[in-house]
């Protein structure tokens, strides 16, 4: 199982860390050690003193595919579940600096939270929401991505197999910040709560 995400997908996100508004999507990879599910709370490493969330909207791939044609993306993907890409923001500066792979900052265990999987809504902009501390720090829609879940489909698979299984974290709108011991994270998706866990 590959976990796949995408950075700098919102505007006012990519903007807000002083980043170009890409021209096509930006593509790393998480190792399946990153997931963290059924609301088990989330440990700060160590190694950071600067943990962000960013909440997300996955995608879970139902069949395997390669090189998949635009009229076709639909196929393969129907429940959507909302994830924070945890990132420790000041190992990810330094490397950025430097021009390195920043795969320590970003796919360190327990990096990729993840809710239960729902029916993709029906609604053409999915709505989804992060609070912390039961304040709003995060209102995101679908319709803000830059590169659109079928874009996200065509493109990955131009360049690795997509599996039954796989998810697709798809970029995170504005709004991301640090997270401190204690902090109590809920996110929604057309209202309805699909995590609530802490940070220990
Ligand atoms: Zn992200």
């Amino acid at each position: 199982m590959k976990i796949f995400c995408i950075g700098r997908n919102y505007v006012d996100h990519a903007k807000e860390l002083n980043n170009q508004v890409p021209k096509q999507p930006l593509v790393f990879m998480k190792p399946p050690t990153a997931l963290l599910r059924n609301n088990d709370p989330f440990y700060i490493p160590e190694f950071s003193e600067d943990v962000h969330y960013e909440l997300e909207l996955v995608l879970k791939i139902k069949k395997n595919g390669k090189y998949i044609q635009p009229a076709f993306t639909k196929d393969y993907y129907e429940s959507i579940a909302l994830g924070i890409d945890f990132t420790a923001r000041d190992l990810q500066s330094k490397l950025k600096e430097k021009g390195h792979p920043w795969e320590i900052a970003k796919g360190f265990d327990n990096s990729a939270a993840l809710s239960s999987f729902v029916n993709l809504p029906t609604e053409e902009n999915i709505k989804f929401q992060l609070f912390k501390n039961d304040v709003l720090v995060q209102d995101g829609s679908s319709q803000d991505m830059i590169f659109n879940f079928d874009t996200l489909i065509v493109h990955i698979s131009k360049f690795f197999t997509l599996q039954q299984g796989d998810l697709i974290y798809t970029g995170t709108p504005a709004g991301v910040g640090p997270v401190s011991i204690g902090d109590h994270l809920v996110g929604t998706l057309q209202g309805q709560t699909l995590f609530d866990f802490y940070i220990k």
